[in-house]
């Protein structure tokens, strides 16, 4: 990781002043309740999930056709599975896909050997059924375990977007080899469920209001913007399709996408292009990892 005290600003393509890399995670119903089995006793909850592909990437698409905006999808291979002819329109449309487990497992709770089942089986179904094999990686539900990082290099991962270190991207040395996945850091602040998610069963979010107003809540991207652009740095987001790909938010990405094309500077790109960007030795100025 570059200092603490390092202040700069990376160097973007073209003398761009800031980088945006918009990012998506397809989760569909996959998630604890399926890992567990008990979303086969709550239909309701596995439409909740399910919507996401069904129905809310293909508002997405269209958006994203609309603002030519690159974009990242970190997809469960369960969800690649059951949805094959959504997720393969996310290769059609120019935009690329992403690891996110194969049923959304906790990282941290699986060893070394389930890790790689995970990663593997991953692989095999994103090859099958879209005839590609990606190389980022967002881990599910926030964190990964010691072994982590040497597993997603084994399994040919060269960025992942699971980190909070910097507002930059940053290299993870692997502790085992002279290996180094690019980092490309993303914040709950621009995490969609931190403002927008809504479940009756359990309450969330505890003794909140259970959905911020669209107008703040887009207040809130748009300064979260502001800052990254102002400073030209790096952000990405996490963002779900079945929390803000559904008709009256769709009109918040909207505004936040146009917003964002208006602003002169901004280099939009897909994890992996920023992620080879990092690598190609002209990112940096004074923040050599
Ligand atoms: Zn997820």
């Amino acid at each position: 990781m570059s200092a603490a005290n390092d202040t700069g600003a990376p160097c973007w393509p073209h003398g761009m002043q800031s980088c945006v890399a918009l990012a998506f995670d397809l989760d569909g119903p996959t998630g604890d309740a399926l890992l567990d089995g008990s979303i086969w006793r709550n239909p309701a909850y596995f439409t909740l999930g399910a919507y996401g592909p069904w129905r809310a990437l293909g508002y997405l698409l269209d958006l994203l056709d609309e603002y030519s905006m690159p974009t990242t999808f970190f997809v469960p291979a369960w969800v690649i599975e059951h949805w094959p002819v959504q997720c393969r329109a996310i290769i059609e449309r120019g935009h690329e896909v992403g690891y996110h487990g194969d049923r959304h497992e906790a990282f941290w709770r699986l060893d070394r050997q389930q890790q790689r089942a995970v990663m593997a089986r991953s692989r095999m179904l994103f090859q099958r059924h879209l005839g590609v094999t990606p190389v980022g990686f967002r881990t599910p539900s926030g964190d990964w375990g010691p072994d982590t990082v040497e597993v997603l290099l084994d399994a040919g991962v060269e960025y992942s977007s699971s980190m909070r270190g910097d507002d930059r991207p940053y290299f993870i040395d692997s502790p085992a080899s002279a290996r180094r996945l690019v980092e490309i850091p993303g914040r709950w602040e621009l995490d969609d469920y931190a403002t927008l998610a809504y479940h009756r069963q359990p309450n969330f979010p505890i003794g909140l209001d259970r959905s911020a107003s669209y107008e703040t809540t887009f207040d809130n991207w748009r300064r979260e913007f502001a800052g990254c652009h102002r400073d030209g740095l790096c952000m990405t987001t996490i963002f779900h399709p079945k929390v803000s790909g559904k008709p009256g938010r769709i009109l918040l990405l909207q505004r936040l996408l146009q917003y964002m094309r208006e602003q002169p500077g901004v280099w939009f790109a897909t994890g992996s292009q920023v992620a080879r960007w990092w690598t190609s030795g002209h990112a940096t100025v004074g923040a050599e990892a």
